[in-house]
């Protein structure tokens, strides 16, 4: 059952029923449209009251239809509402907890509406690359105006109901109920109290209108369009709602329903609502249930207070646990504390914390350079440098320090968890967990499940990646783990466009075009060019035969590490960010080239991009063959939340299958061809190549 029909007296009471959030799918629309009949032909019934159960009152559309012949099936959300304004006994609407998007476009086609505080009222929609499809654009603007309306359709945020209940003029709320816990018994009076007033009030024949008209919804649009560049959503809301204020009501539907559809088939918007999915997959672990027990986490110690170990504290100071900060003499510690302090400081600079807040949380650390602090913490994670030997070291400590079933979690970028598990007697309390820098800002943690990583730390991690709000993707033990894997293929392809002709700004502004953050060689510069040239040395050694270009290692020889060094790909002036094309790599690249006789190429930006996003795709087909990813959408959520891979792209495995797997294969086949590059990586992974000779796509196959 879906929703319960229950009469009080005179009144009946429809509850939606549909955990968790009373999604409005096919089921719980027909339990409402039969419910509404009920009432209509029950004599002794004199008005409706629809509410919630459990946690809601509706999240809206029921996520598990999305793109399924069930999300339309009649009697669609439209019909739902239709039926609410067509009742002939009054209908009011008795909001709580959570009334978002379809569950708010119900409420709004009900004659009566009564919200409990602390409601959150939303149309979300937008975040999904849609408009509010079921009249929200024509009946919001209508009970609380257009500007406000229209600031929550473009933002999609929610607003808390006892705020909407103070816009002078509102009709949105005819009540504010006292709280949640009187709210049905305040409804039933209300519905009491109206049932005999006629005509029935409807949302559709209220006024819309704004001052400025016109003017108004120009800057509005230019608003929504330069903030939302590659999104076509945000203005269609303008335009929707502007409709709502010189259309009559049911040409406004019309439209709104007609950019609806259009919506739902754009690529983004697709990208989109495949991350919403994909983001509600990450957190499951095939083997490991969602019950599964979870170890306490009440303190935390970190070992090294550098730029990660620093960052990767902020988080858990900002969750209110407290933190030990460990490091091996007093300026490296006093470094770390004062990076510390300088974020918090800087965000009550901003206004972002109070100063009650800072001190809160600083009370929190406490800074130690004594290695028996440990011994109580319930997961220490180590951030010391990046060098087995030193990595060693302090695991064969934290074993003998730390008390029996404490985390011990490494922050490696690169280096083989099972064989630090193996510094001590306890593997299976061994996990990794790759922040991303800067730690405190990334979404993204990997979490590197080792051989012998027990599934309770694996769901304690997971639990704890929550609290923190990271998107945590839990990802096998192998060389760069998911991400960084990939992105080693990428730069490398990178490095063999500047061998064919390409220059640095060339490349970067090709794939930033495509919509990246960053192109490889801005990032370069940005993370530090000394990194990938350490990473190379100790690559190629363990593998002679693999071709790359050289012209990065020039680069580093030169001691153009990037930012830091003030050149890199780039020239940077003193103090500044922003990168100013170097005619001395230019020449550097130029004669290189000259050196290998190679004569350059003018190479067009799809080949560019093409190269860098296969490249990716290609090393991802391996990683999910050998099982270090759960899934594709996986990689996808890497990507987006990590790498500055263009959201409204929806992830590199969700744009390879919307370019079509046979074509991706199609252009690796012509890469291969390419003597300059690496045939041999541009062989198709047998997965990609078994599911483009299918016909089939990463995400649903
Ligand atoms: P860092 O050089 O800034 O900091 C390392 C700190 O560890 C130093 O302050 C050092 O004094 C301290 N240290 C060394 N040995 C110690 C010991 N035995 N006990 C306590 N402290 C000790 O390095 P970082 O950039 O913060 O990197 C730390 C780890 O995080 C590395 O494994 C790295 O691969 C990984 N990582 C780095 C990044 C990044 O972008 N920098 C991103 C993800 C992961």
């Amino acid at each position: 059952m879906t929703a319960r029909y229950e009469t009080h007296g005179p009144v009946a009471v429809i509850t939606l029923d549909n955990p968790p959030v009373n999604g409005l799918g096919f089921a719980t629309r027909q339990a409402v449209t039969d419910g509404l009949q009920r009432a209509g032909s029950d004599a002794q019934i004199r008005a409706i009251v629809i509410t919630g159960a459990g946690k809601a009152f509706s999240g809206g559309a029921d996520i598990r239809e999305f793109g399924k012949p069930a999300a339309l099936a009649e009697p669609n959300l439209l019909s739902v509402i239709r039926a609410c304004e067509l009742s002939d006994k009054p209908v009011v609407a008795a909001l709580h907890s959570v009334a978002m998007g379809g569950g708010l476009e119900l409420a709004l086609g009900c004659h009566y509406r009564i919200a409990a505080p602390g409601c959150q009222v939303a149309l979300p929609e937008v975040k999904l690359g849609l408009l509010p499809g079921a009249g929200g654009t024509q009946r919001l603007p209508r009970a609380i105006g257009v500007e406000p309306a229209l600031n929550m359709i473009l933002s999609g945020d929610a607003v808390k109901s006892e705020l909407l209940a103070q816009i002078p003029g509102q009709k949105l709320f005819d009540r504010l109920a006292a709280s949640a816990d009187s709210l049905l018994t305040e409804a039933l009076a209300l519905a009491q109290q109206v049932a005999d007033l006629r005509p029935l009030p409807l949302v559709r024949h209220l006024k819309c209108a704004h001052p400025q008209g016109d003017a108004y919804f120009q800057f509005a649009r230019n608003t929504a369009s330069v903030m939302a560049r590659n999104l076509p959503a945000p203005v269609k809301c303008v335009d929707s709602v502007q409709n709502a204020t010189r259309l009559p009501f049911e040409e406004g539907m019309l439209r709104e329903r007609e950019m609806f559809i259009n919506l739902m088939w754009t690529p983004q918007s697709r990208a989109l609502r495949h991350l919403f999915a994909a983001e509600r997959a990450v957190a499951k672990i095939p083997d490991v249930p969602d019950d599964t027990p979870k170890r306490t986490v009440a303190s935390v110690c970190i070992v090294g207070a550098g730029t990660m170990g620093s960052g990767i504290a902020l988080n858990f100071l900002n969750a209110g646990l407290p933190v030990t900060l460990l490091e091996t003499g007093q300026p490296g510690l006093d470094r770390g504390v004062a990076a510390i302090q300088g974020y918090f400081q800087a965000q009550v600079g901003k206004r972002k914390l109070t100063a009650e807040k800072m001190h809160e949380r600083l009370a929190l650390l406490k800074p130690s350079l004594n290695m028996a602090d440990l011994a109580h913490a319930d997961l220490v994670i180590e951030a010391v440098f990046e060098d087995m030997a030193v990595k060693e070291q302090v695991f064969r400590q934290l074993d003998r320090v730390c008390k029996p079933g404490a985390i011990l979690a490494s922050n490696t970028s690169t280096l083989d968890v099972d064989r630090i598990a193996a510094f001590t007697e306890r593997p299976r309390d061994v996990i990794g967990l790759h922040f991303f820098s800067p730690a405190q800002v990334m979404k993204l943690l990997e979490v590197v499940r080792g051989k012998q990583t027990a599934k309770d730390v694996l769901a304690t991690a997971m639990a704890l990646a929550k609290k923190i709000r990271k998107t945590a993707v839990v990802s096998g033990v192998c060389d760069g783990f998911i991400g960084n894997r990939m992105i080693e293929q990428y730069a490398r392809q990178a490095g063999f466009l500047l061998d064919e002709g390409c220059t640095p700004a060339q490349v970067d502004r090709a794939i930033e075009k495509f919509g990246f953050a960053m192109g490889p060689f801005r990032m370069g510069d940005l993370a530090g060019n000394d990194i990938g040239w350490a990473i190379r040395k100790r690559r190629y050694v363990e593998q002679p035969g693999l071709r790359y270009s050289k012209t990065a290692d020039l680069l580093c020889e030169a001691g153009r590490f990037g930012q830091k060094t003030g050149a890199g790909w780039y020239d940077y002036a003193a103090g500044r960010r922003d990168a100013q094309p170097s005619a001395q790599v230019v020449e550097m690249i130029e004669k290189h080239r000259a050196s290998l006789g190679l004569k350059p190429r003018r190479i067009d930006d799809e080949e560019i991009v093409q190269r860098l996003v296969f490249s990716l795709v290609n090393e991802a087909a391996h990683i999910l063959e050998e099982g270090i990813a759960a899934r594709a959408s996986d990689i996808d959520m890497v990507y987006v939340t990590g790498y500055g891979f263009p959201v409204w792209r929806g992830g590199p495995m969700h744009y390879a299958d919307g370019v079509g797997l046979f074509n991706v294969v199609q252009a690796m086949h012509r890469f291969a061809r390419n003597p300059l590059d690496d045939a041999a990586f541009w062989q198709p992974a047998p997965s990609l190549a078994q599911l483009a000779a299918e016909g089939k796509t990463f995400n649903n196959a």
